[in-house]
């Protein structure tokens, strides 16, 4: 088998807006990185944007315009922070909310740099749904981060229809420790048996994520700054401890020593987000399927309701839904079933609902405005509806779906729809939402005491009727 090629994805989350020492480093890193002609991912806060210029640090912004630019929030850990004013939302409200307060830096970034970053990745256990479709209206198509509430077994995965690399089983990260003696061999060590593998299963991603701030300081700012939720005001901002200026070079020099050594890896590359997104392409945005195609998705679908694979193309369970009631709305209007069809993005369900019927099978009539019903309900929300009425009687998304898609191939093995079946769909795709993942990034250090936010747990996992996985393109 030919060994696959290993991207190394670098990404340095660029955020410490309180202590001016630390605006350095991501030059330092930056100047690194170009000296190898290669590109780390820097995530940049949008405060820090602001201060860099505020401090007339030019050389900073103009080293870092040679490297991929991420987008990392507007203000990171300053309360409220982003998972604490989602906390009660609902989906339209907390969408509406990240867009209102997190645009403004996304703006900074685009008047300082002229691009719109490539990436976007929450501070600290920040991490909600909201930010998806967010991302969308932005024209970001990446999510880069450590920590996520959802994950697709360690692999990269389409979630919103954003290329997420989250919760990757093949990731590491840098720490305060960079400057040790043996830094650079420690990080070796520990990436050598990921790109080992990888380079033995066809190739993949192994993402390294760190802190520009982590060379200069030997704590993180805001942990000294907004602990437990603590907010005080700018004049009480205090500096984390700094590292001797030996220490500081040491952390640089290990980090050229590790970079050096990655590059002369055989079948390794390094890979910015920008460049990832381009090597990820999603095969069934923009295409259109044969009815062939469509039936045989029904089919797995009346099985299980997840994300499947036809033609070469990753679909995902709010995709299915589209083009499973797309051809029956075309056949009750028509007579007869269309031969082809499109593909749209769909977001998924923002309400749990339950079915509440009267019985086992429901008039056909009743089942095509269903039919009707929904499809209209995803051109205009562009979401599959948390509830489908048909005739007195509501259904789930799922037990609809999987109803849909039985009645679908009993009409492409030539049957006659009389009175339609109901059939309960059993959606196994929320299993990559996963609870623990939600309480680990509860945990962080800046929230106050005992905080959760269930409300965004269940939010994203009705989303994950969006998840399916991400392939990388090969040669
Ligand atoms: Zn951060």
């Amino acid at each position: 088998m030919a060994m696959g090629r290993v991207h190394v994805l670098f990404w340095l989350d660029t955020e410490d807006y309180i202590t001016p020492e630390s605006d350095d480093a991501p030059m330092r890193l930056a100047e690194i990185f170009s000296f190898y002609n290669v590109q780390g991912t820097f995530k940049l806060v949008g405060e820090k944007v602001r201060v860099l210029e505020r401090r007339g640090r030019t050389d900073v912004i103009d080293a870092l315009r040679g490297q991929d630019i991420g987008y990392h929030t507007d203000f990171h850990s300053k309360p409220p922070t982003i998972t604490q004013y989602l906390a009660e939302m609902d989906w339209d409200e907390g969408v509406t909310e990240f867009i209102r307060r997190e645009t403004p830096g996304l703006l900074d970034i685009q008047r300082v740099f002229g691009i719109t970053p490539s990436c976007y990745g929450h501070g600290g256990g920040t991490w909600g749904p909201h930010a998806f479709p967010a991302l969308q209206t932005w024209g970001i198509p990446c999510y880069v981060s450590g920590s996520s509430y959802v994950a697709l077994n360690g692999r990269p995965f389409s979630y919103c229809g954003v290329l997420a690399f989250s919760a990757l089983e093949h990731a590491m990260s840098i720490e305060f420790d960079i400057d040790r003696p043996d830094a650079a061999t420690q990080l070796l060590a520990r990436l050598t048996p990921m790109y080992e593998r990888l380079q033995h299963d066809g190739g993949g991603v192994i993402s390294i994520g760190t802190h520009p701030l982590q060379w200069v300081t030997d704590e993180f700012w805001d942990g000294v700054n907004f602990p437990r939720g603590r907010n005080p005001l700018t004049e009480g901002w205090v500096r984390p401890p700094f590292k001797p200026p030996e220490r500081v070079e040491a952390g640089y020099r290990n980090f050229r020593t590790f970079l050096e050594a990655i590059l002369r890896l055989p079948d390794v590359e390094v890979s910015p987000a920008h460049r990832l997104i381009g090597l990820y392409p999603d095969r069934a945005r923009g295409r259109t399927f044969s009815l062939a195609d469509v039936v045989s998705l029904a089919r797995a679908t009346t099985d299980v309701i997840t994300f499947y694979r036809i033609d070469e193309a990753d679909v995902s369970a709010s995709e299915a839904f589209w083009l499973i009631i797309a051809p029956l709305v075309h056949y009750a209007v028509q007579k007869e079933l269309p031969q082809d069809i499109s593909h749209r993005p769909v977001l998924g369900p923002v309400r749990q609902t339950a079915t509440d019927l009267g019985g086992d099978t429901i008039p056909t009539t009743a089942f095509t405005e269903g039919l009707e019903s929904a499809a209209r309900y995803v051109e205009h929300h562009g979401r599959v509806p948390s509830e489908v009425w048909v005739g007195p009687w509501r259904m789930s998304p799922e037990d609809f779906l999987a109803t849909a898609a039985a009645a679908l191939v009993a009409l492409a093995d030539g049957k006659l729809l009389d009175d339609v079946h109901i059939r309960r769909g059993s959606l196994t795709c929320t299993q990559y939402a996963r609870e623990e993942y939600a309480r680990g990034n509860w945990q962080w250090v800046c929230f106050p005491d005992g905080f959760t936010a269930g409300r965004t747990f269940d939010l994203a996992r009705l989303q994950t009727w969006t998840i399916k996985p991400a392939g990388m393109e090969q040669g």
